[in-house]
This record gives C-alpha cells, sequence and structure tokens, in this order.
C-alpha cells in the first residue's frame, strides 16, 4: 500500500508556483484573488485566513472582504460587479455557505467566469460537461486528478465509483473521470446498496461528509481509495473511510488530514495564476 501524499505534493506545486508568480511579476503582472466571506462562521473563516495564507505564500495578493450576516444580496452582487470589472483583480471567489437569506446561485453566477477561480459558475461547470477543461475547474476533484496523475494511476478505462454528487465535489468529480475515460458511477445518499458499488470499484473516491462511512469489507483488494471526507469526531480530523483497516487492502489511499485538503488549496492558486495568465494575456 502507498500513501497519496497530498501535503508534500501541495508543497512542491506552491514552490512551482511562487516561480510562476515571480516571473509573472517580471513583467510587471501581479496575480490578486479576492476572498469574500459573508458571516461569522468559525470554520468558514479558517478556511479563507487558510487561503488568504496560502496567496501570501506564493506571492499572490490576496484581497479579503469580510462581510456582516446581514449582508443583503444587493450588497453582495454590488461588491462582486466592482470585484469583476477591476482590471487589478484576477480571481473572484465567496465562501460557501452563504447565509440563507442570499440566494447563492445567483451570486455564484454573477462572478465573472474568467475570476471564477472556484469553478462553481454555469459556464465553467456547463464546460467541463461538455468534455471541455480549457475553463475554470472546480479545485477539489481537480487536486483529485492531480494527485492520481502524480502517482502515475492511469484511469482509463477503469472501473470509477464517486460517493457523494455534490456540485462542488461529487459531479465534477465524476464528470473528470469520464472525461479521462473512465467507467464512472456515482452513488449518492439515496443509493440502495452502497456496498455493492464499492467493491465492484477499482478507483473509489468518497465525498460524502460521513466519517466511517467506507469499511474495508467494502473494497477489493488492490483498490485506490481517495477520501475528500473532512469530519470532526472527539476534536480530530477523519475522512469518511476507516483508514485504518482500509489501508490494509488498498493498493493506495489518501490520509485525512494531509490528503485532498492541500491540494485543493494548491488548486485555488494554480487556478489564480491561470485566470491572471488568460486576463492578461500571457
Ligand atoms: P455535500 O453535503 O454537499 O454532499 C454530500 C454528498 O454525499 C451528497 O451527494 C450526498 O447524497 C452524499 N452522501 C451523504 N451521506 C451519504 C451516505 N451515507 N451514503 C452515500 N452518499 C452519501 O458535501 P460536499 O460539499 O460535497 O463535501 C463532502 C465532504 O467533503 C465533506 O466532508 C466536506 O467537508 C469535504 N470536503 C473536503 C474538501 C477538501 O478539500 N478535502 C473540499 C470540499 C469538501
Amino acid at each position: 500500500m502507498q500513501i497519496l501524499d497530498g501535503k508534500g505534493l501541495a508543497a512542491r506545486l506552491r514552490e512551482d508556483l511562487r516561480g510562476d508568480v515571480a516571473a509573472l511579476k517580471k513583467s510587471g503582472v501581479k496575480p490578486c484573488l479576492a476572498v469574500i466571506l459573508v458571516g461569522e462562521d468559525a470554520a468558514s473563516a479558517t478556511y479563507v485566513a487558510n487561503k488568504a495564507k496560502a496567496c501570501e505564500h506564493c506571492g499572490i495578493k490576496s484581497l479579503v472582504y469580510r462581510l456582516g450576516a446581514n449582508t443583503t444580496q444587493t450588497e453582495l452582487l454590488a461588491l462582486i460587479n466592482a470585484l469583476n470589472y477591476d482590471d487589478s483583480v484576477h480571481g473572484v471567489l465567496v465562501q460557501l455557505p452563504l447565509p440563507p437569506h442570499i440566494n447563492k446561485a445567483e451570486i455564484l453566477c454573477s462572478i465573472h467566469a474568467s475570476k471564477d477561480v472556484d469553478g462553481f459558475h454555469p459556464l465553467n461547470t456547463g464546460l467541463l460537461a461538455q468534455g471541455d477543461e480549457s475553463g475554470l475547474l472546480p479545485c477539489t476533484p481537480l487536486g483529485v486528478i492531480r494527485l492520481l496523475k502524480h502517482y502515475n494511476i492511469n484511469v482509463e478505462g477503469m472501473d470509477a465509483l464517486v460517493v457523494g454528487a455534490s456540485n462542488i465535489v461529487g459531479r465534477p468529480m465524476a464528470l473528470m473521470l469520464l472525461n479521462l475515460g473512465a467507467s464512472v458511477s456515482v452513488c449518492h445518499i439515496k443509493t440502495r446498496d452502497l456496498a455493492a458499488y464499492t467493491k465492484a470499484a477499482k478507483l473509489v473516491v468518497v465525498a460524502a461528509g460521513c466519517a466511517g462511512l467506507i469499511r474495508e469489507d467494502m473494497i477489493s483488494e488492490g483498490a485506490v481509495v481517495v477520501d475528500v471526507g473532512i469530519n470532526r469526531v472527539n476534536s480530530r480530523l477523519v475522512g469518511d473511510v476507516d483508514f485504518e483497516n482500509v489501508a490494509k487492502k488498498a493498493s493506495f489511499i489518501t490520509p485525512v488530514p494531509g490528503g485532498v485538503g492541500p491540494m485543493t488549496i494548491a488548486m485555488l492558486l494554480e487556478n489564480t495564476i491561470k485566470a491572471c495568465r488568460a486576463q492578461v494575456r500571457i
């Protein structure tokens, strides 16, 4: 069994990105990411702080807008509109979840597709669904693909399973695997016999948010197991996979923490540079 070391790979990618940012700055371009946080959700505040820190480490300028929980839809749209038209800002990200009075779909649609570094705009998701990955792709599934490629895991023709069907992780993950030629199944909360799917798969990507969901007896010998889940159990972070026992059967497995999480942030930085280059045409 080999560990898919997302933490190590992400650190290397961040160093490469530092070089890219330095080269852009020599050409007079300063990549900049704007992150908007609405409300006081503690986990979201930590994610935003981590994103800002990662940007600074690579030399990417980060702007963080912390808005009150009572911010209106109109106020939020006005800020996004201003950032869309600001040529010094190359990426715009609205931290999710948003307070319930905010129409999330309208907000995500209002970010200009060229600055949509989260890859959630319908134009970017639509391109992905058509097999065109030239737009900006969602960071978490993109990070999973990069990790698999780094370890020379070729998914072409592979029976792959994605557990979870969210717009953020599961759906785009399934599409990216399909675009690479995998035969993809998607399971979700309404799936009747999850174990039948997991046992049949050679690659299992789990993004359900349910600690202990995937047990050893559910995995085929030699399967590749990618755990996207992040759950807090007794003040410890764990994934959706029973790591200790599943690791005995898997050929490759991601740890939690240190697997997919760091790759997600590295992909956000890559998307920001990609968006920046496309906007300044370098
Ligand atoms: P979500 O709640 O939006 O979607 C969860 C999906 O899993 C749904 O499609 C649901 O039907 C399915 N599901 C839930 N329980 C299930 C079960 N028992 N059996 C089968 N399917 C089940 O969540 P999300 O935003 O997609 O995130 C999923 C998990 O990944 C969470 O733990 C989240 O914290 C984590 N996450 C991690 C990263 C990272 O960078 N590592 C990024 C995003 C999300």
